[in-house]
């Protein structure tokens, strides 16, 4: 019998058994891969609170808090570089959305999304192309190493006592007099506490618990290319057109950005979609136009959850006791895996969080007879 059981062991559900170890709970993780195996291991690693839907920005900023801090917490700096990120504007109409854009985040009480001039974007992306115009950026943003983030999470988790297994796929669950029982492919485990952590299969887990959501898997592409020496420190997007660009210390550059290929999460596959992989390598050139000559070495592409409205589902279930989610990033929940994690905990431990957390509930897509609105 344990305090918690886990189901998923991606950032978040690495993150919340770390947070729930620390404040003394016992806790098993239960992972039908290796932790890490999807998206968690595989995504862009972009830190950003660049961009945020306005209901994500209070607990993205409190992750960056922790991000820049992260070897305290799980004693490795994961790759972590405060690079910044920038958002370029590539004509008059694109610097016009980025102002107003800037001006609402302010509204909301925050000021880490600033205007930047044609100077101030040159300054940081010198090789740009001529026709940006200017920028948004968001200076404390950065990027980390997704596997080795995730790696870490999990190492101090179970170092702290957590129980992990894996390749043990989660088959049921049972409310059996005040506590759960987790039907598993190797047998039966107790806890008083549910945490849905399932990426992209957590609508399946919140179905157990009678929760029903319409999430898409879907499958975000990248690409990276051979080193070329350094040009770029920041991690840049651009304000009209999807892509995120970023060159690590062995200089090869990162891309990704939005382009979709096709995921499988039956078979726990993706398909590729090279036309869309030749756009974001178009987009690049546009906008660095010293890339056009530079190998693409290798493609690929992870399996997230994303919800229709494009945010996450987080708090507890509706319909089951003692059940909490937190799933559904839909393709930006890496830079959040540290605040969600300890928000997760302190729901379970105290009964309540002090981030705001009511835009994420899991009955928002629900209609009034009750049948998920997709
Ligand atoms: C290509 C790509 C690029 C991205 N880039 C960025 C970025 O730059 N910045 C950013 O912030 N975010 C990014 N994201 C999004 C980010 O990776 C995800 O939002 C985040 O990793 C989700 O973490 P998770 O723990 O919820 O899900 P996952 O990492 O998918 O973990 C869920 C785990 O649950 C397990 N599981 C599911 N069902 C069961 C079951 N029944 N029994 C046992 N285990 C189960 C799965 O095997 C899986 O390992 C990107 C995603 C992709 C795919």
């Amino acid at each position: 019998m344990y305090d918690v059981i886990v189901v998923g062991a991606g950032l978040h559900g690495c993150s919340a058994a770390l947070h729930l170890a620390m404040r003394g709970k016992s806790v098993l993780m239960i992972e039908k891969n290796a932790a890490g195996r999807h998206a968690s291991g595989v995504n862009a690693g972009g830190v950003r609170r660049l961009g945020r839907h306005p209901a994500e920005i209070p607990l993205s900023v409190e992750s960056l808090e922790m991000w820049h801090r992260i070897e305290s917490l799980v004693d490795n700096d994961c790759g972590f570089h405060a690079s910044g990120q920038v958002k370029i504007a590539e004509n008059d109409a694109e610097m016009a959305a980025l102002e107003k854009r800037s001006a609402t985040v302010r509204s909301l009480g925050f000021d880490h999304e600033e205007v930047i001039d044609r100077d101030e974007l040159f300054r940081l992306c010198p090789s740009a192309a001529e026709h940006c115009v200017g920028g948004l950026v968001s200076r404390r943003d950065g990027f980390a190493n997704p596997y080795r983030t995730t790696w870490s999470f999990r190492q101090k988790a179970v170092a702290l006592g957590v129980t992990l297994q894996e390749g043990v796929r989660v088959r049921g669950i049972d409310r059996v007099g005040d506590r759960w029982e987790v039907a598993t492919s190797i047998g039966r485990f107790e806890a008083e506490t549910l945490v849905n952590c399932a990426g992209a299969w957590g609508d399946q887990l919140a179905a157990m618990m009678g929760d029903i959501v319409p999430l898409s898997p879907e499958a975000p592409m990248m690409m990276v290319t051979a080193p070329v020496p350094h040009f770029l420190d920041p991690v840049v997007g651009l304000a009209g057109r999807p892509l995120s660009f970023k060159q690590g210390a062995n200089g090869t550059v990162v891309i990704g950005g939005g382009h979709l290929g096709v995921a499988d999460r039956d078979a726990e596959t993706t398909t590729l979609n090279f036309e869309k992989l030749k756009l974001s390598a178009r987009t690049v050139v546009d906008v660095f136009p010293h890339m056009r000559d530079v190998p693409i070495v290798r493609c690929w592409s992870g399996i997230e959850g994303v919800m229709p409205d494009q945010i996450p589902v987080i708090g507890p279930s509706r319909n089951a006791p003692n059940a909490f989610h937190a799933f559904g990033f839909s393709a930006h929940g890496f830079q959040m895996g540290p605040i969600v994690g300890r928000l997760t905990s302190e729901l379970i431990v105290d009964g309540e969080t002090p981030m705001p957390i009511d835009a994420f509930r899991v009955d928002r897509f629900n209609t009034v007879d009750g049948a998920a609105d997709s």
